[in-house]
């Protein structure tokens, strides 16, 4: 399964690049090796959505007395947030000005 690439919209994302896409990492269409990044505007929510839930778990291990199921809890959430980041952040090509920039 590969995503479709912003630039040639022909599928040239494997699953694994567009989940380092996630991470602030960049990569390239298989097709035309266009550079490709995640849209920012869409990184940044995600990032504070991760920070918020370590800082639940980490809040509910130190005071709440939860132990060891809090890292369940930890896992389970962070890999829900990583399928919704592969799933729902868009994807645009490096360097490009605008829509219409070729
Ligand atoms: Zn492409």
């Amino acid at each position: 399964m590969k995503y479709p690439c912003p630039k040639c919209e022909q599928p040239g994302i494997s699953l694994k690049n567009k989940y380092r896409l996630g991470y602030m990492q960049d990569t390239h269409c298989e097709h035309c090796d266009a550079r490709i990044s995640a849209n920012p505007w869409f990184l940044v929510p995600f990032s504070l959505i991760y920070m918020w839930a370590l800082a639940i778990c980490a809040f509910l291990y130190m005071f709440e007395g939860a132990g060891a199921m809090v890292i369940v809890y930890a896992v389970g959430a962070w890999l829900l947030i990583d399928a919704l980041n592969v799933m729902l952040i868009p994807m645009k090509e490096m360097g490009g000005y605008g829509p219409n920039a070729t």
